[in-house]
C-alpha cells in the first residue's frame, strides 16, 4: 500500500472512540503452550500492546491479510499478516484510506487451529511441526485437516547445442 504516512507505536488513548477489545489473553496463543501458535504473531502482539487489546484480521481487495485496527479518524494501524508472520521486526504503521474488510470470527478460529485460520488451504510452509506422515496421507498436528501424496513422472524433452568436433 502506498498510503503509508508515518509509523506508530502508540495508539492515541485519549477518547473513548477506541474499537472494542479483541477479547484475546495473549497467555493463551503462547507458542510456548502450544505449537499451532505462531512465534512471530505472538512476539507481535507482545511488543505492542494496543495490537494486542484491538487487532482484528482484515483483508482488502486484492485478499491481502492485515492486522489491526481502525482509530477514531479512520486511520488503519496494524501490518500485513505477511510480514507479521515472517519478519521479527514488524512494525505497526498508520495507514490512511485503506479500504478493508473484517475476517469474522478470526481470533476464535486461531485459538482452534492457530496457524491453520491463517493458512486454510495449507500452502504456506510454516516454522514447526506441522504434519504427521503416515505413507503417502500426512494429517495437519493443528487441525487435522488431511493430504496425500501425489506422485506423477514426467517426461522432459531437452535441446543441447553441441560441438561437432
Ligand atoms: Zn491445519
Amino acid at each position: 500500500m502506498d498510503a503509508v504516512i508515518t509509523t506508530m507505536t502508540t495508539p492515541k488513548n485519549t477518547s473513548a472512540s477506541l474499537p472494542k477489545p479483541n477479547g484475546i489473553t495473549l497467555s493463551d496463543i503462547d507458542p510456548k503452550k502450544d505449537g499451532k501458535f505462531s512465534p512471530l504473531l505472538f512476539r507481535f502482539l507482545k511488543r505492542q500492546s494496543s495490537q494486542e487489546t484491538f487487532s482484528q484480521l482484515w483483508k482488502d481487495g486484492d485478499g491481502i491479510f492485515y492486522i489491526g485496527w481502525f482509530d477514531d479518524t479512520n486511520a488503519f494501524v496494524g501490518a500485513r499478516l505477511g510480514v507479521v508472520i515472517s519478519d521479527p521486526r514488524a512494525k505497526t504503521w498508520c495507514y490512511e484510506g485503506m479500504k478493508l474488510k473484517l475476517v469474522k470470527n478470526f481470533w476464535r478460529d486461531y485459538l482452534r487451529i492457530g496457524r491453520c485460520a491463517i493458512d486454510p488451504d495449507h500452502d504456506i510452509a510454516f516454522l514447526g511441526e506441522r504434519w504427521d506422515t503416515k505413507k503417502t496421507v500426512r494429517t495437519c498436528l493443528w487441525c487435522g485437516h488431511k493430504q496425500r501424496l501425489l506422485v506423477s513422472y514426467v517426461r522432459v524433452r531437452k535441446e543441447d547445442w553441441v560441438n561437432v568436433a
